[in-house]
């Protein structure tokens, strides 16, 4: 049978993501690393393509450029119940078309001399003899190691990590479609903008739609969609024809993708042999984010591996305690909590305060997108620089109607 020291399986960003964190750590472990995949690149993948610019820059430190078609939006339009706010900070966001993202990051693990095997699914594991043997539509694989990067759907996840018998909790819905611009009469992409509507929360969407600036093929575009965390997903269609009505009479057909979201202190990210990355383990669960947090997975799981790989202890006690106790961790728990409370009964509350201060909405929004590593910083160090009369306006600006 087949032997290799680790096996990764999905080749998205979080499985290109841990190979090339990988690499940097300890490249002779990575020549005995195999990436498999069910699919070939580039391949289409139900996804918006907002990479926020922490992701971007975790690509440029680990050699790839970011040189794939994209929008760079500079402003990005939040409508709520009673306010339209608009927000301009220069490079806010970049859009992607997630076939000619995700191809670029295999190539780069491709460069780095990995091998990644394509329309390759895995369709079991199981433990054996102190790892897993892995049996694909072609073959089987023994490794001591599984790094589970294969998505919300995720195999790796079912059959090594999950309790038996474990109800699938933890669930958001994402529907999108792409709009031609020639066809549309929003504004946004000629703006450099993009939009978020948190109107329906109120009508029991746990969610917004949003209308994103792409590009298809050199051609301009609007990427259209609506997230909800489940239950509330029934209304999913109805606000999906609302927004696309922003648009005009257009006419498109929708996708929709489960997202799995992580939550602090009850998801599972790994059992004996076998770690969980990226939507494997869980995405953001307020705005069903999970790119660049795909790619920071990456990098803890990359650790986790080298680590386990040279002491010979593969249980994933100490990843879990990692992912638990880190920076994206904390993050992933307070999106949560916020998630709560702006989809929850008090929504009228939450969304009064960004609607009422300038303050509080940038540094909300600048610790979204990773600026000036806002994420990685510690809340004393919010609430004083909230306290700070000079504390940084928007940059380019911020308005309410
Ligand atoms: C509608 C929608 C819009 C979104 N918009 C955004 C956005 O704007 N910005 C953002 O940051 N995030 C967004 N997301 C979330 C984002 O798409 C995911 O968080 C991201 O793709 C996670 O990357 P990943 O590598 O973990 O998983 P994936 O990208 O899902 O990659 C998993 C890989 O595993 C492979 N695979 C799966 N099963 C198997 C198997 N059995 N055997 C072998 N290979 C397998 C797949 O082919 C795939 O290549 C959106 C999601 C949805 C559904």
């Amino acid at each position: 049978m087949e032997r290799r020291a680790i096996v990764i399986v999905g080749s998205g960003p979080a499985g290109t993501a841990t190979a090339l964190a990988l690499h940097r750590l300890d490249p002779e472990l990575a020549n005995d690393v195999l990436l498999l995949d069910k699919a070939q690149h580039p391949r289409p993948k139900v996804c918006a393509g907002g990479v926020i610019p922490a992701g971007r820059q975790w690509m440029e430190e680990h050699g790839v450029a970011f040189d794939m078609p994209h929008v760079t939006v500079h402003r990005a339009r939040a409508r709520t119940a009673r306010a339209t706010i608009d927000y301009g900070e220069p490079n806010f966001c970049y859009v992607v078309r997630r076939n000619e993202l995700d191809a670029s990051l295999a190539a780069a693990c491709r460069q780095r001399g990995f091998e990644l095997r394509e329309n390759e699914a895995v369709r079991s594991l199981r433990r054996e003899n102190g790892g897993v043997v892995i049996e694909t539509e072609r073959g089987s694989i023994f490794t001591p190691l599984v790094i589970g990067a294969d998505g919300s759907g995720s195999v790796v996840r079912r059959q090594l990590v999950d309790a038996p018998g474990a109800a699938q909790e933890h669930i958001a819905r994402a529907a999108m479609c792409d709009v031609p611009i020639a066809a549309s009469r929003w504004d946004g992409f000629a703006a450099r903008r993009y939009d978020f509507d948190f109107s329906d929360v109120g009508d029991g969407l746990r969610g917004y739609r949003w209308s994103f600036p792409c590009l298809i093929d050199g051609a301009p575009h609007a990427n259209v969609g609506v997230y909800s965390l489940s239950p509330g997903g029934t209304r999913i269609k109805e606000a999906l024809a609302a927004e696309l009505a922003v648009h005009g009479d257009v006419k498109a057909r929708h996708v929709a993708f489960p997202i799995r979201w992580y939550r602090r202190g009850k998801t599972r990210v790994g059992a004996a042999n076998a770690l969980l990355a990226g939507d494997a383990a869980g995405a953001d669960p307020l705005m069903g984010e999970g790119i660049s947090l795909a790619l920071e997975y990456g990098s803890m799981a990359a650790q986790a591996a080298a680590t386990v790989v040279r002491s010979g202890d593969y249980s994933a006690a100490a990843y879990q305690r990692a992912v638990d106790e880190s920076w994206l961790g904390i993050k992933l728990g307070r999106l949560h909590a916020t998630a709560r409370w702006f989809y929850g009964p008090y929504w009228r509350l939450c969304f009064a305060l960004p609607e009422r201060s300038v303050r509080l909405r940038t540094l909300g929004l600048r610790w979204y997108n990773g600026i000036d590593d806002w994420d990685r910083r510690s809340v004393f160090d919010a609430v004083r620089a909230l306290m700070r009369p000079d504390f940084a306006a928007p940059r380019l600006d911020s308005r309410l109607s």
